[in-house]
């Protein structure tokens, strides 16, 4: 699930020939999901992902889950719901 963006600065110093510190400020924006597998949030750097993944047309899975796993699990969800559609009048116990 995609649920927003954030940008965080971060902060780096570098030290030129001179020994002069030199500060160096960048933007980073990061978009924010939600796992659609185990419910946590996790965050992934802008350019990272392409935009069209920013909707909840699509499913978010992160690092710790397996996103193939998923799929599978995904196909086999939307098989069951739509054999039962199609049989609607088959009574539930004999499924
Ligand atoms: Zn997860």
């Amino acid at each position: 699930m995609f649920k927003g963006e954030k940008q965080i600065k971060t902060e780096s110093v570098r030290k030129s020939k001179l020994g002069k510190k030199h500060k160096c400020t960048r933007i980073k924006t990061l978009y924010i999901f939600q796992c659609d597998n185990c419910g946590k949030d996790f965050e992934r750097a802008k350019g990272k992902i392409e935009k069209k993944r920013l909707t909840n047309f699509y499913k978010h899975v992160c690092h710790k889950c397996n996103p193939k796993k998923f799929a599978q699990q995904q196909g086999v969800k939307q098989r069951q719901v739509l054999r039962m559609d199609a049989s609607s009048d088959t009574p539930i116990s004999s499924l």
